[in-house]
């Protein structure tokens, strides 16, 4: 194919409608998936200790402090893990944007060398590299620099704060579903409820991870359900062995 036959070609230039490119998207979606992450934790880890409690015990209050215990232990560790991880990415993304302003400021033909060099790594022939620097560098210097050598835009550097909040509403979002069935369904039903929400909600969660990553939802579904599903064996195991022993 020629130069021509592409230019020619029907498309409109921009980004393609079903890719990721636009600003803010990169923000957008690790807030997302860590939602989706933190109410499958909530959904799971909640969901072990009312029934690994319920195997236990069939005293109500009990159940509820465990799992009332469990829900704010939770919510709270995911949203101090999620803050931690988020700042330290996002104070290595800083460190670099400094320093790339540092050397724009210093060594500014350099850096214009240094960029039509990558684009010549890309294909394009010097001339054209160093015109198409030129022109970027001219427009915003520092974000040309950030995409091509860092993969960073600086517009969109993750909030910490967003995604500490974003974990710790979704995990107790997912905890309230094994909570709420666990201690206020009949004794009789309890325990099969509570099991068959937690499947049906992590379903739901491992689909929509799945549709983060381009994955194939359905091994996403079974992987996610089937992690839940050997928990709750796992934990109603524990509780049933100690109530024994305890009780
Ligand atoms: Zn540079």
């Amino acid at each position: 194919m020629t130069a021509r036959d592409l230019s020619d070609a029907d498309a409109p230039i921009g980004p393609h409608p079903d890719e990721p490119h636009q600003t803010g998207l990169n923000n957008r979606l690790n807030w997302l998936r860590a939602a989706v992450l933190g109410a499958n934790d909530g959904i799971v880890s909640t969901a072990g200790i009312v029934i690994g409690a319920v195997g236990a015990t069939s005293d109500r209050s009990a159940i509820v402090i465990a799992g009332v215990a469990g829900l704010a232990a939770g919510a709270m560790s995911m949203g101090a893990g999620e803050y931690v991880s988020v700042s330290t990415q996002r104070d290595s993304e800083l460190a670099l944007l400094d320093k790339e302003r540092r050397e724009l400021r210093d060594e500014p033909d350099e850096e214009l060398a240094e960029l039509a060099g990558i684009y010549v790594d890309k294909g394009l022939d010097e001339e054209l590299a160093l015109e198409v620097a030129v022109a970027l560098t001219k427009k915003d210097a520092l974000g040309a620099h950030a995409e091509a050598e860092l993969g960073i835009d600086p517009d969109d550097i993750t909030s910490p704060w967003n995604a500490a909040m974003a974990s710790t509403i979704s995990f107790t979002i997912g905890a309230l579903l094994p909570l709420l069935t666990m201690t206020l369904a009949t004794p009789a039903v309890r325990l099969w409820l509570t099991v068959a929400a937690v499947v049906v909600a992590l379903a739901i969660t491992g689909w929509a991870s799945a549709r983060f990553g381009y994955g194939s939802a359905r091994r996403a579904v079974l992987r996610n359900v089937a992690g839940g599903l050997f928990a709750m064996v796992v934990t109603y195991g524990i509780g049933s062995a100690l109530g024994t022993q305890i009780g």
